[in-house]
Protein backbone atom coordinates (compact mmCIF):
# COMPACT_ATOMS: atom_id res chain seq x y z
CA UNK A 1 0.00 0.00 0.00
CA UNK A 2 1.25 3.01 -0.87
CA UNK A 3 1.99 5.89 1.83
CA UNK A 4 -1.28 7.93 1.01
CA UNK A 5 -3.09 5.37 0.74
CA UNK A 6 -2.43 4.28 3.73
CA UNK A 7 -2.98 7.56 5.46
CA UNK A 8 -6.33 7.77 4.31
CA UNK A 9 -7.21 4.36 5.63
CA UNK A 10 -6.13 4.91 8.95
CA UNK A 11 -8.16 8.50 9.01
CA UNK A 12 -11.42 6.51 7.49
CA UNK A 13 -10.40 4.03 10.82
CA UNK A 14 -10.51 6.77 13.27
CA UNK A 15 -13.78 7.97 12.12
CA UNK A 16 -12.09 11.38 12.54
CA UNK A 17 -15.10 13.87 13.16
CA UNK A 18 -13.07 16.69 12.39
CA UNK A 19 -12.03 18.28 9.51
CA UNK A 20 -14.20 17.28 6.28
CA UNK A 21 -11.37 16.97 3.78
CA UNK A 22 -9.54 14.51 6.03
CA UNK A 23 -12.52 12.03 5.80
CA UNK A 24 -12.59 11.93 2.27
CA UNK A 25 -10.49 9.34 0.70
CA UNK A 26 -7.98 10.58 -2.59
CA UNK A 27 -7.52 14.21 -1.34
CA UNK A 28 -3.59 13.66 -1.44
CA UNK A 29 -2.85 17.55 -2.08
CA UNK A 30 -4.74 17.59 1.71
CA UNK A 31 -2.15 15.81 2.89
CA UNK A 32 0.72 17.16 1.02
CA UNK A 33 -0.28 20.69 2.83
CA UNK A 34 -0.22 18.75 6.00
CA UNK A 35 3.01 16.82 5.59
CA UNK A 36 5.28 20.06 4.67
CA UNK A 37 3.63 21.77 8.08
CA UNK A 38 4.92 19.06 10.19
CA UNK A 39 8.25 19.07 8.60
CA UNK A 40 8.70 22.69 8.92
CA UNK A 41 7.49 22.56 12.72
CA UNK A 42 10.20 20.12 12.82
CA UNK A 43 12.99 22.36 10.93
CA UNK A 44 11.36 24.96 13.38
CA UNK A 45 12.43 23.21 16.74
CA UNK A 46 15.98 22.20 15.63
CA UNK A 47 16.43 25.93 14.73
CA UNK A 48 15.14 26.92 18.34
CA UNK A 49 17.55 24.42 19.78
CA UNK A 50 20.17 25.95 17.91
CA UNK A 51 19.09 29.37 18.69
CA UNK A 52 18.71 28.68 22.46
CA UNK A 53 21.83 27.32 22.94
CA UNK A 54 23.56 30.32 20.68
CA UNK A 55 21.79 33.04 22.91
CA UNK A 56 23.04 31.19 26.33
CA UNK A 57 26.37 31.40 25.01
CA UNK A 58 26.09 35.04 24.24
CA UNK A 59 24.43 36.08 27.32
CA UNK A 60 26.77 34.18 29.17
CA UNK A 61 29.77 36.80 27.87
CA UNK A 62 27.84 39.38 28.26
CA UNK A 63 26.74 39.04 31.56
CA UNK A 64 30.48 38.08 32.56
CA UNK A 65 31.59 41.18 30.38
CA UNK A 66 29.50 43.64 32.53
CA UNK A 67 30.07 41.77 36.02
CA UNK A 68 25.98 41.04 36.00
CA UNK A 69 26.21 37.26 36.28
CA UNK A 70 24.57 35.40 39.38
CA UNK A 71 26.82 32.48 38.83
CA UNK A 72 30.10 31.86 37.72
CA UNK A 73 30.84 31.17 34.19
CA UNK A 74 31.93 26.89 35.36
CA UNK A 75 28.36 26.71 36.90
CA UNK A 76 26.77 29.03 34.30
CA UNK A 77 28.06 27.00 31.58
CA UNK A 78 26.48 23.69 32.75
CA UNK A 79 22.90 25.09 34.22
CA UNK A 80 22.19 27.40 31.63
CA UNK A 81 24.34 25.63 28.55
CA UNK A 82 25.06 22.02 28.62
CA UNK A 83 21.76 20.71 30.40
CA UNK A 84 18.71 22.38 28.59
CA UNK A 85 21.22 21.80 25.18
CA UNK A 86 21.77 17.78 26.17
CA UNK A 87 18.11 17.37 26.92
CA UNK A 88 16.83 19.18 23.99
CA UNK A 89 19.06 17.57 21.78
CA UNK A 90 17.97 13.94 23.42
CA UNK A 91 14.20 14.64 22.74
CA UNK A 92 14.59 16.06 19.56
CA UNK A 93 16.99 12.73 18.45
CA UNK A 94 14.56 10.03 20.18
CA UNK A 95 11.37 12.01 18.34
CA UNK A 96 12.53 13.08 15.02
CA UNK A 97 13.48 8.85 14.59
CA UNK A 98 10.07 8.24 15.46
CA UNK A 99 8.77 11.22 12.97
CA UNK A 100 10.83 9.54 10.44
CA UNK A 101 10.01 6.08 11.26
CA UNK A 102 7.56 4.50 8.72
CA UNK A 103 5.32 2.32 12.03
CA UNK A 104 4.32 4.80 13.63
CA UNK A 105 0.41 5.58 12.97
CA UNK A 106 -0.34 9.01 10.90
CA UNK A 107 -2.04 9.89 13.95
CA UNK A 108 0.72 9.57 16.41
CA UNK A 109 3.16 11.35 13.36
CA UNK A 110 0.85 13.97 13.68
CA UNK A 111 1.78 14.91 17.34
CA UNK A 112 5.25 14.66 17.38
CA UNK A 113 6.37 17.68 15.97
CA UNK A 114 3.90 20.01 18.44
CA UNK A 115 5.12 17.37 21.74
CA UNK A 116 8.59 17.90 20.97
CA UNK A 117 7.73 21.85 20.95
CA UNK A 118 6.28 21.53 23.85
CA UNK A 119 9.25 19.81 25.55
CA UNK A 120 11.95 22.57 23.81
CA UNK A 121 9.52 25.20 25.01
CA UNK A 122 9.18 23.68 28.77
CA UNK A 123 12.73 23.44 28.76
CA UNK A 124 13.06 27.21 28.06
CA UNK A 125 10.38 27.94 31.01
CA UNK A 126 12.46 25.71 33.58
CA UNK A 127 15.69 27.79 32.29
CA UNK A 128 14.47 31.31 32.26
CA UNK A 129 11.59 31.30 35.32
CA UNK A 130 12.37 34.40 36.24
CA UNK A 131 10.51 35.87 33.14
CA UNK A 132 6.81 35.72 33.66
CA UNK A 133 6.44 35.76 29.76
CA UNK A 134 7.68 31.85 29.67
CA UNK A 135 4.80 30.89 32.20
CA UNK A 136 2.35 31.32 28.93
CA UNK A 137 4.88 29.39 26.42
CA UNK A 138 3.37 26.58 26.41
CA UNK A 139 0.60 28.00 23.98
CA UNK A 140 2.66 28.12 21.17
CA UNK A 141 2.24 23.94 19.96
CA UNK A 142 -1.48 24.40 21.29
CA UNK A 143 -2.40 27.04 19.01
CA UNK A 144 0.16 25.42 16.08
CA UNK A 145 -2.21 22.60 16.68
CA UNK A 146 -5.21 24.23 14.87
CA UNK A 147 -3.65 23.76 11.69
CA UNK A 148 -4.56 20.13 11.74
CA UNK A 149 -8.49 21.12 12.05
CA UNK A 150 -8.51 18.17 14.58
CA UNK A 151 -10.40 18.40 18.18
CA UNK A 152 -8.71 15.03 18.95
CA UNK A 153 -5.19 16.17 18.46
CA UNK A 154 -5.83 19.68 20.01
CA UNK A 155 -7.83 17.66 23.08
CA UNK A 156 -5.15 15.57 23.24
CA UNK A 157 -1.86 17.99 22.65
CA UNK A 158 -3.83 19.79 26.07
CA UNK A 159 -3.53 16.85 28.14
CA UNK A 160 -0.52 16.57 27.47
CA UNK A 161 0.34 20.09 28.25
CA UNK A 162 -0.81 19.92 31.54
CA UNK A 163 1.41 17.71 33.44
CA UNK A 164 4.25 19.22 31.58
CA UNK A 165 3.52 22.66 32.62
CA UNK A 166 2.93 21.04 36.18
CA UNK A 167 6.44 18.88 35.83
CA UNK A 168 8.57 22.00 34.78
CA UNK A 169 6.87 23.94 37.74
CA UNK A 170 8.10 21.21 39.92
CA UNK A 171 11.91 21.24 38.31
CA UNK A 172 11.64 24.87 39.18
CA UNK A 173 10.71 24.86 42.68
CA UNK A 174 12.77 21.75 43.32
CA UNK A 175 16.14 23.38 41.87
CA UNK A 176 18.46 23.76 44.22
CA UNK A 177 20.38 26.88 43.16
CA UNK A 178 17.06 28.48 41.71
CA UNK A 179 16.18 31.33 43.37
CA UNK A 180 12.34 31.79 43.20
CA UNK A 181 11.07 35.55 42.29
CA UNK A 182 8.32 37.12 44.25
CA UNK A 183 5.57 36.73 41.36
CA UNK A 184 6.82 33.27 40.62
CA UNK A 185 3.54 31.88 41.78
CA UNK A 186 1.34 34.36 40.15
CA UNK A 187 3.02 33.56 37.40
CA UNK A 188 2.68 29.78 38.36
CA UNK A 189 -1.17 30.43 38.56
CA UNK A 190 -1.45 32.74 35.36
CA UNK A 191 -0.16 29.99 33.50
CA UNK A 192 -2.52 27.55 34.90
CA UNK A 193 -5.49 29.79 33.65
CA UNK A 194 -4.08 30.75 30.46
CA UNK A 195 -3.33 27.36 29.03
CA UNK A 196 -6.98 26.24 29.66
CA UNK A 197 -8.23 29.07 28.35
CA UNK A 198 -6.25 28.95 25.25
CA UNK A 199 -7.64 25.30 25.18
CA UNK A 200 -11.23 26.61 24.95
CA UNK A 201 -9.90 29.26 22.21
CA UNK A 202 -8.42 26.79 20.11
CA UNK A 203 -11.61 24.78 20.16
CA UNK A 204 -13.73 27.00 18.79
CA UNK A 205 -11.11 28.37 16.21
CA UNK A 206 -10.72 24.33 14.95
CA UNK A 207 -14.34 24.32 15.17
CA UNK A 208 -14.84 27.56 13.16
CA UNK A 209 -12.67 26.16 10.56
CA UNK A 210 -14.63 23.08 10.24
CA UNK A 211 -17.33 24.38 9.79
CA UNK A 212 -15.88 26.96 7.00
CA UNK A 213 -13.83 24.22 5.30
CA UNK A 214 -17.43 22.03 5.19
CA UNK A 215 -18.68 24.89 3.37
CA UNK A 216 -16.17 24.98 1.14
CA UNK A 217 -16.23 21.29 0.75
CA UNK A 218 -19.93 21.12 -0.29
CA UNK A 219 -19.69 23.93 -2.84
CA UNK A 220 -17.35 21.94 -4.13
CA UNK A 221 -19.40 19.00 -4.70
CA UNK A 222 -22.14 21.23 -6.11
CA UNK A 223 -19.70 22.53 -8.59
CA UNK A 224 -18.10 19.09 -9.36
CA UNK A 225 -22.08 17.86 -9.98
CA UNK A 226 -22.64 20.53 -12.47
CA UNK A 227 -19.39 20.45 -14.47
CA UNK A 228 -20.85 16.79 -14.76
CA UNK A 229 -23.95 17.57 -15.71
CA UNK A 230 -22.85 20.12 -18.21
CA UNK A 231 -20.47 17.49 -19.70
CA UNK A 232 -22.95 14.33 -19.42
CA UNK A 233 -25.73 13.23 -21.37
CA UNK A 234 -29.06 12.72 -19.30
CA UNK A 235 -30.70 10.25 -20.72
CA UNK A 236 -27.49 7.58 -21.97
CA UNK A 237 -24.88 8.84 -19.31
CA UNK A 238 -22.38 8.74 -22.12
CA UNK A 239 -20.46 12.65 -22.40
CA UNK A 240 -22.58 14.86 -24.74
CA UNK A 241 -21.93 17.28 -27.25
CA UNK A 242 -20.19 19.72 -25.44
CA UNK A 243 -18.22 17.06 -23.26
CA UNK A 244 -17.38 15.36 -27.16
CA UNK A 245 -15.76 18.59 -27.96
CA UNK A 246 -13.85 19.08 -25.36
CA UNK A 247 -12.19 15.35 -25.42
CA UNK A 248 -11.26 16.08 -29.07
CA UNK A 249 -10.01 19.22 -28.99
CA UNK A 250 -7.94 17.56 -26.29
CA UNK A 251 -6.58 14.56 -27.72
CA UNK A 252 -6.22 16.74 -31.17
CA UNK A 253 -3.56 18.77 -28.99
CA UNK A 254 -1.73 16.13 -27.82
CA UNK A 255 -1.53 13.88 -31.39
CA UNK A 256 1.59 13.10 -32.58
CA UNK A 257 1.94 10.61 -35.62
CA UNK A 258 2.74 7.89 -33.20
CA UNK A 259 -0.03 8.19 -31.08
CA UNK A 260 -2.82 7.81 -33.99
CA UNK A 261 -6.26 9.01 -33.07
CA UNK A 262 -9.62 7.98 -34.30
CA UNK A 263 -13.10 9.08 -34.78
CA UNK A 264 -16.35 6.76 -35.14
CA UNK A 265 -19.76 8.26 -36.08
CA UNK A 266 -22.52 5.95 -35.27
CA UNK A 267 -25.76 6.13 -36.56
CA UNK A 268 -29.16 3.90 -35.67
CA UNK A 269 -30.80 2.91 -38.65
CA UNK A 270 -34.40 3.49 -39.87
CA UNK A 271 -34.25 5.17 -35.99
CA UNK A 272 -36.80 7.23 -37.03
CA UNK A 273 -39.85 4.06 -37.62
CA UNK A 274 -38.77 3.15 -34.23
CA UNK A 275 -40.30 6.20 -32.90
CA UNK A 276 -43.15 6.05 -34.74
CA UNK A 277 -43.76 2.19 -35.08
CA UNK A 278 -43.13 1.90 -31.10
CA UNK A 279 -43.28 5.38 -29.66
CA UNK A 280 -40.86 7.79 -28.51
CA UNK A 281 -40.40 6.17 -25.25
CA UNK A 282 -39.70 2.75 -26.66
CA UNK A 283 -37.19 4.79 -28.76
CA UNK A 284 -35.29 6.45 -26.02
CA UNK A 285 -35.10 2.74 -24.14
CA UNK A 286 -32.75 1.77 -27.50
CA UNK A 287 -30.81 5.06 -27.34
CA UNK A 288 -30.36 4.37 -23.25
CA UNK A 289 -28.90 1.08 -24.63
CA UNK A 290 -26.69 1.95 -27.18
CA UNK A 291 -25.36 4.51 -24.37
CA UNK A 292 -24.99 2.04 -21.83
CA UNK A 293 -23.20 -0.45 -24.51
CA UNK A 294 -20.48 1.91 -25.49
CA UNK A 295 -19.67 2.86 -22.47
CA UNK A 296 -18.88 -0.49 -21.29
CA UNK A 297 -16.09 -0.37 -23.92
CA UNK A 298 -14.94 3.42 -22.93
CA UNK A 299 -11.68 3.66 -21.08
CA UNK A 300 -8.70 6.10 -21.35
CA UNK A 301 -8.14 5.19 -24.78
CA UNK A 302 -11.92 4.84 -25.97
CA UNK A 303 -14.21 7.99 -25.56
CA UNK A 304 -17.92 7.39 -25.82
CA UNK A 305 -20.17 10.37 -26.75
CA UNK A 306 -23.89 11.37 -28.23
CA UNK A 307 -23.25 14.08 -30.81
CA UNK A 308 -27.11 14.21 -31.29
CA UNK A 309 -30.23 12.86 -31.72
CA UNK A 310 -29.55 9.20 -32.11
CA UNK A 311 -26.27 9.86 -33.68
CA UNK A 312 -22.83 8.51 -31.33
CA UNK A 313 -19.41 9.20 -31.44
CA UNK A 314 -16.22 7.22 -30.19
CA UNK A 315 -13.09 8.76 -29.95
CA UNK A 316 -9.94 6.23 -30.12
CA UNK A 317 -6.93 7.61 -29.23
CA UNK A 318 -2.78 6.16 -28.61
CA UNK A 319 -4.19 3.02 -30.44
CA UNK A 320 -3.49 1.44 -34.02
CA UNK A 321 -6.31 1.64 -36.51
CA UNK A 322 -6.62 -2.17 -36.97
CA UNK A 323 -7.31 -2.24 -32.56
CA UNK A 324 -10.00 0.91 -32.84
CA UNK A 325 -11.61 -1.29 -36.06
CA UNK A 326 -11.90 -4.06 -33.85
CA UNK A 327 -13.61 -2.43 -31.07
CA UNK A 328 -15.90 -0.91 -33.37
CA UNK A 329 -16.77 -4.02 -35.04
CA UNK A 330 -17.46 -5.53 -31.10
CA UNK A 331 -20.17 -2.60 -30.05
CA UNK A 332 -21.69 -2.99 -33.98
CA UNK A 333 -21.99 -6.85 -33.50
CA UNK A 334 -23.28 -6.63 -29.84
CA UNK A 335 -25.86 -3.97 -30.31
CA UNK A 336 -28.32 -5.87 -32.47
CA UNK A 337 -28.47 -8.86 -29.55
CA UNK A 338 -30.53 -6.86 -27.35
CA UNK A 339 -34.19 -7.05 -27.66
CA UNK A 340 -36.34 -4.31 -26.31
CA UNK A 341 -39.84 -4.76 -24.51
CA UNK A 342 -42.23 -3.84 -26.90
CA UNK A 343 -39.60 -3.51 -29.66
CA UNK A 344 -40.18 -6.83 -31.70
CA UNK A 345 -37.42 -6.28 -34.45
CA UNK A 346 -33.53 -5.80 -34.09
CA UNK A 347 -32.21 -2.37 -34.15
CA UNK A 348 -28.82 -1.68 -35.83
CA UNK A 349 -26.39 0.91 -36.44
CA UNK A 350 -24.37 2.32 -39.42
CA UNK A 351 -20.83 3.43 -38.03
CA UNK A 352 -18.23 5.58 -40.02
CA UNK A 353 -14.58 5.90 -38.60
CA UNK A 354 -11.85 8.42 -40.25
CA UNK A 355 -8.35 8.54 -38.92
CA UNK A 356 -6.96 12.16 -37.78
CA UNK A 357 -4.73 13.94 -40.26
CA UNK A 358 -2.63 16.35 -38.77
CA UNK A 359 -4.10 19.74 -39.20
CA UNK A 360 -7.52 18.78 -39.13
CA UNK A 361 -10.10 21.15 -36.59
CA UNK A 362 -12.34 19.24 -34.01
CA UNK A 363 -15.34 20.10 -36.61
CA UNK A 364 -13.39 18.73 -39.80
CA UNK A 365 -12.70 15.93 -38.16
CA UNK A 366 -16.47 14.71 -37.09
CA UNK A 367 -17.44 15.99 -40.91
CA UNK A 368 -14.58 13.44 -42.01
CA UNK A 369 -16.39 10.83 -40.18
CA UNK A 370 -19.72 11.86 -41.21
CA UNK A 371 -18.86 11.36 -44.51
CA UNK A 372 -18.20 7.32 -44.18
CA UNK A 373 -21.05 7.05 -42.32
CA UNK A 374 -22.86 8.99 -45.11
CA UNK A 375 -21.24 5.89 -47.50
CA UNK A 376 -22.18 2.82 -44.84
CA UNK A 377 -26.03 4.71 -45.25
CA UNK A 378 -25.77 4.41 -48.94
CA UNK A 379 -24.10 1.03 -49.00
CA UNK A 380 -27.18 -0.58 -47.24
CA UNK A 381 -27.00 0.33 -43.49
CA UNK A 382 -25.89 -1.94 -40.74
CA UNK A 383 -22.18 -1.68 -41.89
CA UNK A 384 -19.11 -0.25 -40.98
CA UNK A 385 -17.03 2.37 -43.80
CA UNK A 386 -14.05 3.79 -42.99
CA UNK A 387 -12.32 6.94 -45.22
P1 LIG B 1 -31.21 6.46 -41.04
O1 LIG B 1 -31.05 5.00 -41.11
O2 LIG B 1 -31.00 7.10 -42.40
O3 LIG B 1 -30.33 7.05 -40.03
O4 LIG B 1 -32.70 6.71 -40.68
P2 LIG B 1 -33.24 7.41 -39.40
O5 LIG B 1 -34.70 7.22 -39.38
O6 LIG B 1 -32.53 6.92 -38.21
O7 LIG B 1 -32.79 8.88 -39.64
P3 LIG B 1 -33.31 10.28 -39.26
O8 LIG B 1 -32.14 11.19 -39.02
O9 LIG B 1 -34.28 10.72 -40.35
O10 LIG B 1 -34.09 10.08 -37.92
C1 LIG B 1 -33.53 10.31 -36.69
C2 LIG B 1 -34.65 10.26 -35.69
O11 LIG B 1 -34.17 10.21 -34.39
C3 LIG B 1 -35.55 11.46 -35.80
C4 LIG B 1 -35.88 11.81 -34.35
O12 LIG B 1 -37.28 11.72 -34.12
C5 LIG B 1 -35.20 10.71 -33.59
N1 LIG B 1 -34.64 11.20 -32.36
C6 LIG B 1 -33.70 12.13 -32.21
N2 LIG B 1 -33.46 12.32 -30.90
C7 LIG B 1 -34.26 11.48 -30.22
C8 LIG B 1 -34.46 11.21 -28.84
O13 LIG B 1 -33.85 11.80 -27.96
N3 LIG B 1 -35.38 10.26 -28.51
C9 LIG B 1 -36.07 9.60 -29.47
N4 LIG B 1 -36.96 8.65 -29.09
N5 LIG B 1 -35.91 9.84 -30.77
C10 LIG B 1 -35.00 10.76 -31.15
MG1 LIG C 1 -29.40 10.59 -37.90
MG1 LIG D 1 -30.49 7.16 -38.04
Amino acid sequence: MVEEDRIESEEREEKNPDRVLLKESGNKEYYAIIKNWQAGIMKVNLMLIIIMFLIEIIFMFILDATGEISVPVSSYIPRYVLRPTLVNVVVYVVMYLAYKSNDVRNSFRAMIPLVLLTVVLSNMLVVHYVFPAVYMVLIVPLFISTIYGSMKISRTLFYILIPVYCVSIIQIVLTPYYILPDAFWYNVVIGFIGIPLSYLLVQNIVAYENEKEQLVYEQYETNQELQREALYDGLTGVLNHTGLFKVLEKKIEEFTPEKSLFLAVLDIDHFKLVNDDFGHEAGNIVLEKLGSMMNNYANEKVQVARYGGEEFCVVFSAMKDYEALRILKDMHKEFPSYKYPGIDRKVTFSAGIAAYAEGLSANSFVEKADQALYLAKNSGRNRIESV
